[in-house]
């Protein structure tokens, strides 16, 4: 389905460029207009062009999804239903994601300007996500805990209650299925805020979950800022968990003022993801996981491998080739065949690139390939910037320590793997990282060395959702994916009956 011509599906909740009014926010279960009328136009990052008008809100809006979010968790009766029920929902929202794998994926494309086949791997992902809590939601439902005679104790789950999602742009469908997913399983109700740049396949995603069965005011949608509804929500006394997805500024932000209602916090944030690279491994298939990592996505990734850390007796031959591949990168618009990297998500992220790219050569890196816009007429519309990789970098640089969110990708040498595992946590991230070696003795040592939430060995980038995914130190608190991404939706409650109650006499 690639094709120059590609246009947003019309959508109740996507209005057309140039007009008025757009009903875009989903409370209790209608598409409803702005309280105040606002309205966003979102950009296509590929030629600047309106891509659509969205409803743009505020704090009154966040206040009412708040409200229907509240009613319907207070009703009682989704938390209540049986968990095999909320998985059988879960599964059909796996279902129809496939049914419409293609229109979503061109929604996503022209929407954050990544690839119509990046689009089609992220459904293809935020399925395997919902049929995985599809499957969990009933298998635990809590334990008989040891205890006296006499006593019969027990721990159960409940839904934490409202749950506020706040969402980034560079995988809006994704980084959503990951709290929306556990958050159903464990029978919560929730406010989706994405980011205010990237809004439209949240607004498909809320849009199946309807179809699906999600009853009216479960999952509610308001699209606005971080400043306008993101605040309003996390600042709201009937939120009981905020999880975030962002950057590493908002997301102090958000924990200090979620500390005003004592909420629960997760946090799922950047990273400055360290890959290190052996001299006994094949130079070929690392420097192809490099490129992958480095660059996949405009190196819009939290996970993307921008701290290249090369042994030094292989890094000239490293480099030269890592360089001649990130020369020859196709940079286009996401939905034309051939194109292997779309441009940066809006000019205001590209701004932020080329500044930090601008420190990088001020301090000292030695830019080696790209640190410029791409030459080509017909890209001068859009945000795109050229892969750059910059060599003679230290662990004291702004550029080696700050994530730049781009195209980007910093070269350190190594001579020991006690130095090598130290550069690696030389960071106040600890989101991933990884190894590259032929001895898996070295491997797992090394592994075992970095303290980063995910560590590949040979590999770079994949992820399961049965595996947690979460940060170390700066990059986050708490865990997505896996038994404990489900966790953070749930409370457990002890409940302790005694059999047989007798005066204690304590007090006589
Ligand atoms: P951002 O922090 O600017 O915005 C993220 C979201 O927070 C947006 O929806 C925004 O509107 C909202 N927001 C902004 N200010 C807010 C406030 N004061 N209160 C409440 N909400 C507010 O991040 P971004 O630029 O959209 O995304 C890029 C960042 O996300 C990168 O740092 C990246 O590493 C991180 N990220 C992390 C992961 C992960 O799994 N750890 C995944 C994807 C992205």
């Amino acid at each position: 389905m690639i094709g120059p011509d590609l246009r947003l599906p019309a959508k109740p909740y996507l209005s057309e460029p140039g007009s008025a009014g757009a009903e875009s926010n989903y409370i209790d279960g209608a598409w409803r207009a702005a309280d105040k009328g606002g309205t966003r136009n979102v950009l296509n990052p590929y030629d600047a062009s309106v891509l659509t008008v969205v409803s743009e809100s505020g704090a009154a809006d966040a206040e009412t999804a708040v409200a229907a979010a509240r009613a319907a968790f207070d009703r009682g009766d989704w938390a209540r239903r049986p968990a095999a029920e909320r998985g059988e929902i879960l599964g059909r929202i796996a279902d129809l994601l496939q049914r419409d794998r293609d229109e979503i994926a061109l929604m996503e494309s022209l929407d954050t300007g990544k690839t119509i086949e990046e689009g089609g791997v992220d459904v293809d992902d935020v399925t395997a996500v919902f049929r995985y809590y599809a499957g969990l939601a009933d298998k635990d439902a809590g334990r008989v805990v040891s205890a006296p005679e006499g006593v019969f104790s027990r721990v159960v789950y409940e839904p934490v209650g409202v749950c506020a999602m706040i969402t980034p742009w560079n995988y809006p469908l994704l980084q959503l299925s990951w709290k929306m997913a556990p958050a159903i399983a464990a029978g919560d109700t929730m406010v989706v805020k994405p980011s205010e740049i990237t809004p439209v396949t949240t607004c498909k995603l809320v849009e199946l979950c309807t179809e699906a069965g999600v009853p009216a005011g479960v999952a509610n949608l308001v699209l606005g800022t971080g400043a306008e509804v993101g605040s309003a929500l996390v600042e709201h006394r009937d939120v009981d968990l905020v999880s975030f997805t962002g950057g590493l500024a908002t997301g102090k932000r958000i924990m200090a003022s979620a500390a005003a209602t004592v909420k629960k916090v997760a946090l799922e944030l950047g990273g400055k993801n360290p890959n290190i690279v052996f001299p006994d491994v094949d130079l070929d298939t690392a420097v192809d996981y490099a490129m992958m990592a480095a660059f996949f996505h405009s190196g819009q990734v939290c996970s993307a491998g921008a701290r290249l850390v090369v042994h030094e007796d292989v890094h000239d031959e490293f480099v030269a080739e890592l360089c001649r591949r990130a020369e020859r990168v196709r940079l286009g618009c996401g939905q034309h065949e051939g194109v292997q990297c779309g441009p940066l998500v809006s000019a205001e992220h590209r701004a932020k690139v080329e500044a930090a790219v601008a420190r990088g050569v001020e301090e000292g890196a030695t830019l080696a390939v790209g640190g410029h816009r791409p030459d080509e007429p017909e890209l001068a519309d859009g945000f795109f910037y050229r892969p750059t990789v910059f060599t003679g970098c230290r662990g004291d640089m702004d550029i080696v320590q700050t994530e730049v969110f781009g195209p980007v990708v910093t070269v350190e040498t190594f001579r020991t793997e006690d130095e090598a595992i130290a550069i690696g946590n030389d960071t106040d991230y600890g989101l991933s990282g990884a190894v590259w070696t032929d001895d898996p003795g070295r491997g797992e040592r090394v592994a075992a060395g970095l303290r980063h939430g995910t560590v590949w060995i040979n590999d770079f980038g994949p992820y399961f959702p049965g595996a947690e995914w979460g940060g170390f130190k700066r990059s986050g608190v708490g865990r997505e994916l896996g038994q404990a991404g489900l966790d953070e939706y749930r409370e457990a409650k002890h409940i302790y009956r005694n059999l047989a109650p007798e005066p204690q006499r304590w007090f006589d």
